[in-house]
């Protein structure tokens, strides 16, 4: 039978397939073409500047940044810039995305992970090439439905999207190997310390963003009642809030 969908790029097929006529994505093949090249070079940049973990290489040169912003932005997709995504959100910056994944992901095998703050979807695309599974919270109905749009053409089948207050995280599916927060809070939530596997890590911006003063911070658990955190790199994130809009 005949797909009802146009043909689409499959993220798990080859990196160099074209899609056409995706609803949200208004690029011709030409331009995919051009976005494969410039998306080489900022996974060149992210490699001069110090990401040296082959799966986070790999996964940021097979991701397509520009079908996770509007049309309008697609031409910087591949800058090192955060980019609006409705909502009072932004995308993530790459070489942040790539940070964090490897500092979570460095010297292991990631089976199950949770992200927190789905927003577009850009950064549970390239987790799902790294880890088996991802699951990924939202709590801004209309962004997490959005997600959804934009992950369909890629086809990923390792990604569940959840619509909830990611505070709390996913009991159900607990314990993860790692957990990504892309929004910056004063401290990590408890019950997320409490979901991490032991030897399971955690990256999260922490601190306020009025002040300007979020670190980069990376929890291990180390057994079952103790954490060890290290302070990394300062960062810039939106909030992380409570409750679901
Ligand atoms: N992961 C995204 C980054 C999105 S920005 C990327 O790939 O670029 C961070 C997102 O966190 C926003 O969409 C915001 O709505 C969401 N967020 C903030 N607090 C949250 C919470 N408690 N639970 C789930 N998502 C939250």
């Amino acid at each position: 039978m005949r797909p009802t969908r146009p043909a689409e790029r499959d993220l798990n097929a080859t990196a160099t397939a074209t899609k056409k006529g995706a609803p949200n994505v208004a690029l011709a093949s030409t331009q995919t073409l051009t976005s494969e090249r410039v998306r080489e070079r900022m996974v060149e940049r992210l490699r001069s500047n110090g990401v040296t973990d082959p799966r986070v290489l790999n996964a940021m040169s097979v991701v397509p940044r520009h079908m996770f912003v509007d049309p309008g932005l697609a031409a910087q997709a591949y800058e090192d810039a955060a980019l609006p995504i409705g909502h009072h959100q932004t995308i993530s910056k790459p070489s942040v995305v790539a940070r964090m994944i490897e500092l979570v992901a460095t010297g292991r095998a990631l089976n199950k992970v949770l992200e927190i703050g789905t927003g577009c979807g850009y950064q549970a695309a390239v987790l799902s090439q790294v880890a088996t599974e991802v699951y990924s919270i939202e709590r801004v109905r209309p962004l997490s439905e959005r997600a959804k749009l934009n992950l369909r053409p890629l086809r990923v089948p390792n990604i569940r999207l959840h619509y909830g207050d990611g505070r709390l995280g996913l009991t159900a599916a607990a314990p993860f190997d790692a957990i990504v927060i892309a929004c910056a809070g004063l401290d990590v939530p408890q019950a997320l310390l409490d979901q991490l596997a032991v030897g399971g890590k955690l990256v999260a911006p922490v601190g306020s963003q009025a002040a300007q003063s979020q670190v980069l911070t990376l929890v291990t658990r180390v057994s079952a009642t103790q954490w060890r955190e290290e302070q990394l790199d300062r960062v810039f994130f939106v909030p992380l809030k409570s409750g679901v809009i």
